[in-house]
């Protein structure tokens, strides 16, 4: 299995003036392929690990191989934050039926993005911050440390991400510097939540959580 650095389905300066270009640039063909660069070279000499998909490795891998999994975790994770962004242009709201699962979860939308946004400053040094849908189909808000998500091994909190904010510093500092809540409340103006909408729906079809 050879990674490879998804197509973006926007340019670097789309994301603009919430995510500046060259912020864009440097993250996606830089940290991301460094982590996929490493994570390749990684696998082809580990056979038990070579054969394996991404989302396999990710859930298998434990604390004790600490490259692979902050490389696995470094690939997986960025591949779900392309996925959930969208040009501002071309925001659009949250569609009712997920309006209601918010409301069923976190009594309110709003209610919803005040937690995230809380837990995304709560988070000490760099991380994730996510949403997730656990195995009796709730959904949670967790962070996680370093390139960890919590489809891990050693992870406190057990759920499949179908959204995910990256919070290491190289996600903002050029636009933000030390602003990390400026960085965050711009992420409200570029979610593409028909997507995170779709993750939701792959997952209450297609998945199962491994223990
Ligand atoms: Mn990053």
């Amino acid at each position: 299995m050879l990674l490879k650095l998804p197509k973006l389905s926007y340019s670097y300066q789309d994301i603009e003036p919430y995510i500046d270009k060259d912020t864009m640039k440097i993250h996606y063909n830089k940290h991301h392929l460094t982590y996929i660069n490493n994570l390749n070279k990684a696998i082809s000499e580990d056979y038990n690990m070579n054969n394996l998909s991404l989302e396999r490795i990710i859930e298998k891998v434990d604390i004790k191989y600490p490259f692979i999994r902050n490389n696995a975790g470094g690939v997986y994770n960025h591949n779900i934050f392309w996925e959930i962004l969208i040009p501002p242009s071309k925001f659009k709201n949250p569609s009712k039926k997920m309006d209601k699962i918010f409301s069923d979860n976190f009594g309110s939308f709003n209610s919803f993005k005040k937690k995230f946004s809380e837990c995304s400053i709560k988070l000490f040094g760099s991380g994730w911050i996510w949403l997730c849908i656990d195995d009796k189909k709730n959904l949670f808000i967790c962070s996680t440390p370093n390139q960890d998500n919590p489809m891990m091994r050693k992870i406190n909190y057990k759920g499949i991400p179908i959204l995910g904010l990256d919070v290491w510093e190289h996600a903002y500092y050029l636009k933000y510097q030390n602003r990390r809540k400026d960085y965050v409340s711009s992420f409200w103006n570029i979610i593409n939540w028909e997507k995170v909408e779709d993750n939701y729906e792959n997952y209450i079809k297609h998945c199962v959580i491994a223990n």
